[in-house]
C-alpha cells in the first residue's frame, strides 16, 4: 500500500466516470437515482441510504485508519450517537475512561438516566483495575487518548489485550479525534471501532461540522449501517467533499501542528506565570496552568494571535478554558479531582508562525499577572 500521505492526496480521485479527465473528485448533490429497470440499482438509490460523495469519503476515512467500512456523521456527537444507538441496548454496561471530551460525558449520563445504560469510570492507568470494573452486562470500553484536558495517554494495546483475553464479546471503542491516524492506528491496536470528531483535526479550518466511525468487521458494519439507514444523521454532500479535500494536507498539517507545539511545550515552562505544562508529546494539544496570582480573564483578553473560542484541531490557534466550556456540565468534586481547576488552560495549537504563538502568550501571561500572590 501507499504511505498515508499519498493516499490522503491521490486516494479520492481519478474517480470521475464522465472521463472528463477531472484531477479532483467531482461533488454530486442528487438526492435521487435513477434506477434502470426494476428490480435494478446503481448501487445509488436515495441519499441517506448511500450518496457518492460521501461513499468516496467513507472509502478514504477506512483506508487511513486501517478499517474496512467508515461512517460519516452530521457531527462528532453524532457519531458517538451511532455507536450506541447501533450497539447497546438498554440494561448494557459500559465503562470509560475518566478524563473525556465534557460533551461525551453529558450523553453518557443522559443514556443512564433515560435508557438504563450504566457506567463506570476508570483512571486509565492500571488495566486490572478496569478488569474489576467489567460485568456480564459490560458491552464496550470507551476511550480517549491523550485525554481531554489533561492529556493523559492511555495504552490501548494493553487494554484490548487485557480486556480480550478474558472477554473477547466487549467492544473497545478509541475516540481518535486528539492524534488522528497520523500518529494513532487504534484498529492496529486491537481496538474494534475508531470515532472522530471530524470538525477537529479531520477538517482541520475551523470550518466543517462532522463526524466518522470506522471499523473492520463485517458484522458491526452492518448494524452501523442500519442504524444510519434508520436515523439518518448522515454528513451531507457538500461537507463530504471538503473533508475530502481537507484529508489531502492531514499530514502536513499534523507535522507543523507538533513541530508548534512541541516549541511551545518546551518554552511555557520557562515563564513565571505558568505553574505546569501537560503535553503528550506529540499532536497539537496543550493544557497548562496559569498560575495563582495570573487573573485568567485579563489572560484571555489580552490574547491578540489566539482566539479565546471552544474548539480544537484548526489552522487558528483557539484557547479553551475548560472549567467553564467544555466540561462545565460535569460536577465541580469531578472537574477537580481530575485535575481541571478554574486556571487550566487548553491550547489548540495552530499553524501560525511559533514565534508569534510564543510573544502572544507571554504578553497575555505578563498583562495577567495582575492579582495578589
Ligand atoms: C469535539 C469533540 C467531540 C464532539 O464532536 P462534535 O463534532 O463537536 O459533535 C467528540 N470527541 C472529542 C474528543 C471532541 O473533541
Amino acid at each position: 500500500m501507499t504511505k498515508i500521505s499519498t493516499q490522503l492526496v491521490q486516494g479520492t480521485n481519478g474517480t470521475d466516470d464522465a472521463n472528463t479527465g477531472a484531477v479532483v473528485a467531482p461533488l454530486y448533490f442528487s438526492t435521487a437515482f435513477r434506477h434502470p429497470g426494476l428490480g435494478q440499482s446503481t448501487g445509488y438509490d436515495y441519499s441517506r441510504l448511500e450518496e457518492p460523495t460521501r461513499s468516496l469519503l467513507e472509502k478514504q476515512l477506512a483506508t487511513i485508519e486501517h478499517g474496512t467500512d467508515a461512517f460519516a456523521t452530521s457531527s462528532g456527537m453524532a457519531a458517538i450517537d451511532l455507536v450506541f444507538s447501533a450497539l447497546t441496548q438498554s440494561g448494557d454496561h459500559f465503562v470509560c475512561s475518566d478524563d473525556l471530551y465534557g460533551g461525551s460525558f453529558r450523553y453518557f449520563d443522559e443514556r443512564q438516566a433515560k435508557y438504563n445504560i450504566n457506567y463506570d469510570k476508570w483512571n486509565g492507568i492500571n488495566v486490572d483495575d478496569l478488569l474489576l470494573l467489567l460485568k456480564p452486562a459490560t458491552k464496550l470500553i470507551w476511550i480517549e487518548s491523550p485525554s481531554n484536558p489533561t492529556m493523559k495517554v492511555i495504552d490501548i494495546e494493553g487494554v484490548s489485550a487485557a480486556v480480550h483475553a478474558v472477554r473477547p464479546d466487549i467492544l473497545i471503542i478509541v475516540d481518535n479525534t486528539f492524534l488522528t491516524p497520523i500518529y494513532q492506528n487504534p484498529l492496529e491496536l486491537g481496538a474494534n471501532v475508531v470515532v472522530h470528531s471530524v470538525t477537529k483535526y479531520l477538517g482541520g479550518h475551523n470550518d466543517i461540522l462532522g463526524g466518522a466511525v470506522i471499523v473492520k468487521d463485517a458484522k458491526l458494519a452492518d448494524l452501523l449501517q442500519e442504524e444510519l439507514t434508520t436515523t439518518g444523521q448522515t454528513l451531507d454532500p457538500f461537507t463530504s467533499w471538503l473533508l475530502i479535500r481537507s484529508l489531502k494536507t492531514l499530514s502536513v498539517r499534523m507535522a507543523a501542528h507538533t513541530a508548534n507545539a512541541r516549541f511551545l511545550a518546551q518554552q511555557l515552562p520557562t515563564l513565571a506565570g505558568i505553574d505546569k505544562v501537560l503535553y503528550a508529546g506529540v499532536g497539537g494539544m496543550i493544557s497548562f496552568y496559569l498560575a495563582d496570582n495570573c487573573d485568567v480573564d485579563t489572560f484571555l483578553r489580552a490574547l491578540k494571535v489566539c482566539s479565546f473560542a471552544e474548539s480544537l484541531g484548526g489552522v487558528e490557534s483557539l484557547i479553551t478554558v475548560p472549567y467553564v466550556q467544555t466540561h462545565h456540565d460535569m460536577p465541580v468534586g469531578d472537574r477537580l479531582a481530575l485535575g481541571i481547576t478554574p486556571q487550566l488552560i487548553r491550547f489548540s495549537v495552530g499553524l501560525e508562525d511559533k514565534d508569534d504563538l510564543w510573544e502572544d502568550i507571554k504578553n497575555a501571561v505578563a498583562a495577567s499577572q495582575t492579582k495578589e500572590d
